[in-house]
């Protein structure tokens, strides 16, 4: 095993997030036989949802296949930004300059909705408006952030600043990038510690939750849904799908306009608070402008290093990924060659073919999914929509609601083209 001789000790191929927050145990009790709401999948979206219905009253059940959480909600970058893919001219060429200026400060909006619903609940997840540091992988692309800053869209402005390559190293101790800029907005947040902690407010609601069961099939009744489950058949009223990144052949409508996609992460070993400060004083969240990105950030207590990307053509596993995800990292930081890596993970991020994410109601069954990426802030106020718009509440209008959800001919949930996307992609970001 000496590829991996940079492997700690107690290296584990779980996300580092575990340490802190293990796994919620299972719960023994059985599954009802009815419930009012039926929520299937318990990342952000699905317990977002969740919270909704059963503080109004609704009887509500939350189920996943495996243990709660345990998707994309406990294991992502931690990185929040309310932001879309599409910026605000594509969406004008599609929608209108109207429509697009909607869509874009409503996602904007989520994040403040966010805050405050953390701040409200009292929720211990160190979430931080600590901002982002959007770092420019050639001199071309410097000049377009130069430019986004400096020409914003009326409307839509923010708070961004240039750093210059030159002054560089009060965000980060790197020669790889040539300048970037903050954006101050962004936020930071342990993300399993804040799943832990929707976990505990669903519950508190009266919401029932149960791991480790999969819904395997959906058949329409009169005034509602028989779902059967790998722990029996539970009836209910309405139905929500929750599954994202992970949805799979029971609801195929859903599968077909969801392309799931990994993403890879490491944690490094616990460095002395003197040099995870030199590497990156700024403390933020980071991310490139290359289109294959790379995020990282310290983690919260500010000793290690949490690194993700992909770095494969093909899917992988988190052991093999992790020398390519390494040398990426070195490439950026060349200086932490001396350290051990104790973490590594993946999971499935779901994108969409317009790059927007999407909910609505299809043949009855609610759904929210499709965050490409910037699923903590997304998937947690399109929970919140779902939920509302099927208590009947205007509060849960969204715009989001009206672009059609896409899919492509002979799509059916498996990305075969995914592997040349990667490769074109990789390619344009080597030359511009
Ligand atoms: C490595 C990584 C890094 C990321 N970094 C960031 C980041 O920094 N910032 C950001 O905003 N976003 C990030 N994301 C994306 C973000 O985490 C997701 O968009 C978000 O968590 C989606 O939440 P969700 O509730 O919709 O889905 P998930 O949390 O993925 O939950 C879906 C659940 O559905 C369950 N499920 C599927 N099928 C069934 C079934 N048939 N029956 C029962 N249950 C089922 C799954 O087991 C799973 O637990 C990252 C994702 C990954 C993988």
């Amino acid at each position: 095993m000496s590829e991996f001789s940079f492997c700690s000790s107690d290296f584990r191929a779980e996300p580092y997030w575990w340490n802190m927050t293990p796994r919620p145990a299972p719960l023994a009790s059985a599954l009802p036989e009815s419930t009012d709401v039926l929520v299937i999948g318990s990342g952000y979206t699905g317990l977002h949802c969740a919270l909704q219905t059963a503080q109004a009253g609704r009887d509500t059940t939350v189920i996943d296949a495996e243990d709660l959480g345990w998707g994309c909600s406990s294991r992502n970058g931690g990185q929040i930004s309310g932001e879309i893919k599409p910026g605000y001219e594509e969406l004008s060429r599609r929608y209108g300059r109207d429509d697009a200026l909607a869509l874009v400060r409503e996602a904007r909006s989520a994040l403040d909705w966010l805050g405050e619903f953390v701040a409200d609940q009292g929720l211990e997840c160190d979430y931080q408006q600590c901002g982002r540091y959007l770092a420019a992988h050639n001199p071309r692309q410097f000049r377009k952030l130069v430019a986004q800053a400096q020409q914003q869209i009326p409307g839509l402005e923010q708070n961004l600043q240039i750093v210059e390559k030159r002054d560089q190293a009060s965000e980060i101790d790197s020669d790889y990038y040539h300048g970037g800029l903050v954006i101050e907005r962004h936020c930071g947040v342990d993300p399993a510690k804040y799943h832990q902690g929707l976990l505990n407010l669903v519950a508190d609601s009266g919401g029932k939750l149960f791991g480790h069961c999969a819904a395997l099939g959906i058949e329409a009744v009169g005034d509602g849904f028989k779902v059967q489950t790998s722990r029996g058949v539970i009836k209910t009223r309405e139905l929500v799908v929750a599954t994202n990144g992970y949805t799979g052949i029971v609801t195929p409508w859903q599968r077909r306009r969801v392309i799931p996609i990994g993403s890879y992460m490491l944690a490094t070993e616990p460095m002395n608070q003197e040099r995870a400060e030199r590497l990156m004083p700024g403390r933020r969240v980071y991310s490139d402008t290359r289109r294959i990105v790379v995020y990282f950030r310290r983690s919260p207590d500010g000793r290690r290093l949490l690194f993700g990307g992909r770095v494969s053509v093909f899917e992988s596993d988190p052991i093999r990924s992790l020398p390519a995800l390494r040398q990426e990292m070195l490439r950026i930081l060349p200086q932490l060659e001396d350290v051990k890596i104790s973490h590594s993970w993946m999971g499935f991020v779901g994108y969409t073919f317009d790059t927007l994410p999407h909910l609505g109601r299809q043949d009855g069954i609610h759904y929210a999914m499709g965050y490409c990426g910037s699923g903590i802030c997304l998937a947690s106020y399109f929970g919140n929509r779902i939920g509302r718009q099927l208590l009947g509440e205007s509060e849960g209008d969204s715009i989001f609601n009206r672009p059609r959800f896409q899919t492509r001919p002979l799509y059916s949930g498996n990305p075969w083209f995914l592997a040349s996307a990667v490769r074109y992609y990789q390619l344009l970001d080597r030359l511009m």
